[in-house]
């Protein structure tokens, strides 16, 4: 049963269509007063979040733990000060973002000055993940408040323990007439989903993605998906081997224990050079988790038993499980699988052609490392695709050849952390970008307009169209 965090007397807390509906009302009417738009309350409502994050840090921290027993520096790390950073930024830089933008005028129009205003859009949905429950929730609902708007989060049900503290804090800090979080699953999200909104900004899977994408495209709304996909790594054989395996292991099971939608989710490098890349790894992976990785407390567990099982399905298909190199255990029990690693399983293997979202870790081997631009371009594009390599030429070819959402040569996953670079997907990884200014923009409309005097008027552009006229042109 979905409970609303709100106190509009309007909204009661069973869920369906007639109870979105009322919401939507109640938060076009707070757009419609025009109390949003202001630079102040996007200032306080960001201040709140700022507030929120500092005084409920060991509670998000808590929560995050409940949800996925994730470590409490990587939640800090990984959650809290992402959203931290981007409040931080939104704050310093909103009055130059909120700022018209001159623009060149032309000829046509001379004398005229022109400029770009940036306008929110409105009432707008945000569904979140599990993943990163609290940073993946919280972010672009900055970039929501940032741009002016009305907006309703609708986290993961499957990380119940930070949704319910999400609605329960924003409820708290945030104003209510404007910012709401209701909880739940499909029911609810499809409830959601039958109202008319300004902007939907989605983040998850492909397939939800197109059920969100099809129930947009009834009211015309314009849709972000932040969707995922397999993210490659190539490893090139003159790389800073100790380096490189490190940040592999912190770009796959550090990160989330693999659960991560820029994770690397599989390795491509040249067959003579696989035995050290593999012997690398596994002392990497030793040297962050001890001789015996399952138990170590710094890795996440997998999420819930439908997901363990899905990833033992993967390592267990026939003609993948004789081919790990390392790992393999798994326990139920503690929904822990051991940082796993399988050589050349074959490329039509569900391993290779689902996206893996888990710690396990199938390393392809090639002839020649050139090859594995095709054969990363033959799958969907991803949301992120790595290289490690000292070549600059190889390097110059791989951006040039890749298809991806984005990059990081010689690093995984640092590039979520860059906000003036976009975050987003391309393809089956998603539509749209956000992060920093371009969460901003993501928000707004880029509203055209064009000033002109009474002087400088022109017949010309008047009928009767005269050979005389015709001859001015
Ligand atoms: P999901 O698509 O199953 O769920 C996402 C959201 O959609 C949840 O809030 C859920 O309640 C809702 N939902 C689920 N089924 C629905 C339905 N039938 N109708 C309406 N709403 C529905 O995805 P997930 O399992 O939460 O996340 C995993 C996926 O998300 C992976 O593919 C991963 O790569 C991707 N992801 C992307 C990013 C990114 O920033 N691009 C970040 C994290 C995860």
């Amino acid at each position: 049963c979905a409970t609303l965090s709100t106190t509009m007397e309007e909204v009661k807390p069973a869920f369906d269509a007639d109870e979105a509906a009322i919401l939507v009302n109640g938060l076009r009417k707070t757009f419609n007063s025009g109390k949003t738009k202001s630079y102040e309350w996007r200032i306080s409502q960001l201040e709140s979040i700022s507030k929120m994050v500092d005084e409920k840090e060991k509670e998000i921290i808590k929560a995050l733990h409940e949800d996925l027993s994730k470590p409490e520096l990587e939640a800090y790390l990984s959650e809290i000060l992402m959203v931290k950073s981007s409040c931080t930024l939104a704050l310093k830089e909103l009055k130059q973002w909120m700022m018209p933008k001159k623009a060149e005028t032309s000829l046509a129009t001379y004398p005229s000055s022109a400029e770009i205003v940036s306008e929110p859009l409105g009432v707008v949905l945000i569904i979140s993940t599990w993943n990163f429950p609290f940073s993946l929730s919280l972010d672009p609902v900055i970039g929501a408040i940032a741009a002016g708007n009305a907006v309703v989060l609708k986290p993961s049900e499957i990380a119940p323990a930070t949704s319910s503290l999400l609605s329960r804090l924003i409820g708290e800090y945030m104003d209510q007439s404007a910012v709401i979080v209701v909880e739940g699953a499909v029911a609810e999200t499809s409830a959601l989903l039958e109202q008319k909104w300004d902007k939907i900004f989605f983040t998850g899977g492909a397939r939800v993605g197109r059920i969100v994408m099809a129930a947009a495209a009834k009211n015309l709304t314009p849709v972000t998906l932040e969707l995922g996909g397999k993210c490659p790594a190539i490893v090139d054989s003159n790389v800073n081997l100790q380096i490189a395996s490190r940040r592999i292991v912190a770009g796959k099971w550090v990160c989330n224990n693999g659960q991560a939608c820029i994770g690397v989710d599989y390795i491509i490098t040249a067959k003579e050079f696989a035995p050290k890349l593999i012997e690398a790894l596994v002392s990497a992976v030793e040297e962050i988790f001890g001789k015996d990785p399952m138990e170590s407390k710094e890795r996440s567990r997998i999420i819930n038993s439908f997901h363990f099982s899905r990833l033992i399905k993967l390592l267990d298909e026939d003609k993948v499980s004789e081919k790990i190199v390392f790992g393999g255990q798994r326990d139920g029990s503690q929904l822990q699988i051991a940082p796993t690693i399988l050589l050349d399983v074959p490329e039509d293997s569900l391993i290779m052609q689902e996206e893996i979202f888990g710690p396990l870790l199938p390393i392809i081997t090639v002839e020649r490392l050139e090859d594995s631009f095709a054969m990363i371009n033959r799958k969907s594009k991803p949301l992120a695709a790595y290289l490690f390599s000292d070549d600059e030429q190889m390097k110059r070819e791989f951006v040039h050849n890749v298809y991806a959402g984005g990059m990081a040569i010689n690093d995984t996953i640092l590039q979520v952390t860059v906000p003036s670079l976009p975050f987003g997907g391309v393809g089956e990884s998603g539509m749209g970008s956000y992060h920093g200014k371009f969460s901003f923009d993501a928000f707004s409309h880029k509203k055209a307009v064009l000033y002109r005097s009474f002087a400088g008027e022109s017949p010309t552009r008047y009928p009767p169209y005269t050979p005389g006229k015709q001859k001015q042109i």
